[in-house]
C-alpha cells in the first residue's frame, strides 16, 4: 500500500472525483441518527460542520435521518457537500426521480451534491444512469455515483456511460475490513474516482483496548496525543482518493473525529497498522453492511 499510494500527512481537502469540488477527507454519516435524541443529533451535526466535517452522507433508506439532517443544515446549505442515495428497488427512471424529489423535500434543499445508487439491484443500470443524467441536467443533483459496487459492476458503468461523470463509489472500509484494497480501490484510483469508505469504526465494532490491535492503536495514538479512533480515521484516509464518513450522535464524538485532521501518521506507523490489520485474501463478493 505504502509503495503504491502517495502518503498524505494531514487530512486536507481533496478533489472529489471529477466533480471539480474539493471535499474534506473526513465527513459525517447519518445512518441511525434518528434513533438518538433529535436535538442532540442536530447539535452534533452542526458541531461537526463548525469543525469542518462538511461532507455529509445520508440516504432515503435511513428513515428519519434525512429530515433531521434537513433541520441541521437549515440556513447552512452552502457549507455542506450533501450526498444521498436511492434504494435499488426505487432506481427505475421514474422511481429515481421521485426518490430524489422526496429526499430534496426531507433535506429542505433544491439540490444534492452527489446522488448515489445505494447498491446494485435488479433494475437495469442504464435506467438509473439515465435518471441521474436527467436530474443532473435539471440541476437537482450536481453529480452522481454508486455504492457497494465491485469491479464487474463498475466495469458495467464504464461500458454504458464511461467514468468521466462517475464521482464516487461508497464502500465498506475499516481497519478490519480492507477488501476494497484488492481491486476496487486501485480501479477507482486509476480513473480518478473518489472512494468513500463507510463504517470506519466497524459500525460499533472497534478494536477493544485489551487486544493486541487495540494496544497498537493506543500506543500510536499516545505518541501523538491522539486517540485510537483518530489513528484509525487517519489510516483510512492516508491517501487520495480515500474519504471516510464516521457517524456520531454525540457532539464529543464529532469533535474527536474532526480533530483527527491534526494527526500525521508516519510511514512506520502506517506500516505497523497495515501489518496488524492485514488485508487478507480477496473474498468472492465485496462485503457490505
Ligand atoms: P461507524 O461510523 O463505523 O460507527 C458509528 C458508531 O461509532 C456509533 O455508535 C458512534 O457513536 C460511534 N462513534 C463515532 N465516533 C466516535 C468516537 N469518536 N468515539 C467513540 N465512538 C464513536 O458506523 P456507520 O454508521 O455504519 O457508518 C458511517 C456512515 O456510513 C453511516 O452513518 C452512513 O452514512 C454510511 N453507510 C453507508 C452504507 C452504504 O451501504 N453505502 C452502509 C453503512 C453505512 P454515537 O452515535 O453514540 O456518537
Amino acid at each position: 500500500m505504502a509503495s503504491v499510494l502517495h502518503l498524505s500527512t494531514r487530512v486536507e481537502l481533496r478533489p472529489f472525483g471529477k466533480t471539480g469540488r474539493d471535499v474534506p477527507a473526513i465527513g459525517q454519516g447519518t445512518w441511525q441518527i434518528d434513533l438518538s435524541d433529535k436535538a442532540a443529533a442536530i447539535a452534533t451535526l452542526r458541531r461537526g460542520l463548525d469543525l469542518g466535517l462538511t461532507h455529509i452522507d445520508t440516504a432515503e433508506m435511513y428513515g428519519g435521518a434525512e429530515s433531521i439532517l434537513g433541520e441541521a443544515i437549515a440556513g447552512r446549505r452552502d457549507e455542506v457537500f450533501l450526498v444521498s442515495k436511492v434504494l435499488p428497488e426505487n432506481a427505475t427512471r421514474k422511481g429515481t426521480r421521485a426518490a430524489c424529489e422526496r429526499s430534496l423535500r426531507a433535506l429542505r434543499t433544491d439540490h444534492l451534491d452527489v446522488y448515489l445508487l445505494h447498491w446494485r439491484g435488479s433494475v437495469p443500470l442504464n435506467d438509473t444512469l439515465e435518471a441521474f443524467a436527467e436530474l443532473a441536467r435539471e440541476g437537482k443533483i450536481r453529480a452522481w455515483g454508486v455504492s457497494n459496487f465491485d469491479v464487474p459492476d463498475l466495469e458495467e458503468v464504464e461500458r454504458l456511460v464511461g467514468t468521466e461523470s462517475l464521482a464516487c463509489n461508497q464502500v465498506l472500509y475499516h481497519l478490519a475490513e480492507r477488501t476494497i484494497e484488492h481491486a476496487v480501490l486501485p480501479w477507482c484510483r486509476s480513473r480518478g474516482i473518489a472512494v468513500v469508505g463507510y463504517s470506519p469504526f466497524g459500525h460499533g465494532d472497534f478494536p477493544k483496548p485489551n487486544t493486541a490491535r487495540g494496544k497498537l492503536l493506543a500506543r500510536i495514538a499516545a505518541a501523538h496525543g491522539a486517540t485510537p479512533r483518530q489513528v484509525a480515521l487517519r489510516f483510512l484516509v492516508r491517501a487520495a482518493p480515500l474519504f471516510t464518513i464516521p457517524k456520531a450522535s454525540a457532539a464529543a464524538h464529532a469533535e474527536e473525529n474532526a480533530r483527527a485532521r491534526d494527526l500525521a501518521l508516519n510511514e512506520t506507523e502506517i506500516g505497523e497498522i497495515d501489518r496488524a490489520f492485514a488485508i487478507g485474501p480477496r473474498p468472492r463478493e465485496l462485503p457490505m453492511l
